[in-house]
């Protein structure tokens, strides 16, 4: 049996290649996972084992992934397709969208168990929370990405492509939403965040995120995760090209109100306060985002404190993030805003979501 691996490319057009694999009757039994790559510190080179920052990041293609763990091959058959080769500071809407639909289009064949995303990890959360939104099955999805590239001594990409391919193939991950797996942990893409710039144990999943921890490479589950998640959204990608234009306000002291003025004649249709604390707004900007509300931007209010809720007040302006960090409730809004610019509903949604 053979291991079909995608060859490099940016775009959407995915070529074949194929790789020996374990043997046919092993394989013929295993759960079919599709991995898709784009790019990140987990496809990135260094010119020394010893040196994990300002290296190249997105260089290796799925190909040398998915062949830099042999073992994958007793886990799953495993296939793999390069939807794009970028540092994740670099993911674009338009990427976002291609990639959603590239996994709703995998998990709508019946022999696909799971999906992987290989990703940069600087905003692996917020992919993560947008596949979360808009996926359109049961089936496991698990965005996975490694704090040190490929040639590290040290490098972690491969074991967490193994425990990412893991709980992608197994039956007991299905329905629990998009998941986030590294390092050990499962954590629920509405809640795990990246935390720390450096180090191995960043992500952390605040609020009870994690639902799971794998040990000795089996998937152990623990706590589910009320808000709705992949099904039980409205949310539709498979006819959208662009996504609205919500931009990401950080409030500080002296904070004055020229940032909402510039996002508001830029285009934005919702802008998102990371409001000091629980989503507070300096007076200073106060007349500026009440200037972008009477133009009906939608503005909603988070906290830069990277967890916790926000709570109602009426000395401040905007709709409440619920307890999403700034950069998922853009991801929300931004959605929201591809259904509805009524403020109720979107509300709803960031109670539901
Ligand atoms: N800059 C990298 C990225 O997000 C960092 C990483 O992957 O860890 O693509």
């Amino acid at each position: 049996m053979l291991m079909t691996l995608g060859l490099a490319s940016t775009g959407p057009a995915i070529a074949q290649v194929q790789v020996p694999s374990q043997s046919q009757n092993q394989q013929a039994a295993l759960p079919r996972v599709a991995v898709l790559a784009t790019g990140g510190t987990i496809a990135g080179t260094a010119s020394s084992e010893t040196q994990t920052t300002g290296y190249t990041s997105g260089v290796l293609t799925a190909d040398a992934l998915l062949k830099s763990v042999p073992s994958l091959g007793k886990v799953a058959e495993v296939s793999g397709e390069q939807v794009s080769n970028v540092g994740s500071e670099n993911i674009t809407n338009e990427i976002l969208l291609r990639l959603a639909k590239r996994v709703n289009q995998l998990l709508a064949q019946p022999d696909i168990a799971g999906v992987v995303i290989t990703h940069g990890t600087d905003t692996l959360e917020e992919t993560a929370y947008f596949l979360n939104l808009v996926v359109k099955s049961d089936k496991p999805v698990v965005v996975t990405g490694s704090m040190r590239p490929s040639t590290a001594i040290s490098a972690d990409g491969p074991g967490n492509i193994l425990q990412a391919v893991t709980v992608a193939a197994s039956p007991d991950a299905r329905g629990r939403g998009v998941m986030v797996v590294l390092n050990d942990r499962i954590g629920s893409a509405r809640y795990t965040t990246k935390t720390n710039a450096n180090t191995l144990d960043t992500f952390k999943s605040a609020d009870d995120g994690y639902i799971g921890t794998l040990i000795d490479q089996v998937p152990h589950f623990e706590t589910a995760v009320t808000k709705l998640q992949t099904t039980r959204t409205p949310f539709d990608v498979s006819k959208l090209d662009s996504l609205p234009e919500v931009d990401i306000v950080y409030g500080h002291q002296n904070d004055g109100g020229y940032l909402y003025d510039a996002a508001v004649a830029h285009g934005a249709r919702g802008i998102v306060v990371a409001g000091v604390g629980a989503g507070s707004e300096s007076l200073l900007a106060l007349p500026s985002i009440k200037k972008a509300v009477d133009k009906g931007v939608i503005v909603v209010r988070s906290s830069r404190t990277g967890s916790g809720y926000v709570p109602e007040d009426p000395a401040y302006l905007g709709l409440l993030g619920d307890n999403l960090n700034p950069q998922k409730a853009r991801i929300l809004l931004m959605l929201a805003l591809t259904i509805t610019s009524n403020p109720a509903r979107v509300q709803d949604m960031f109670h539901r979501f």
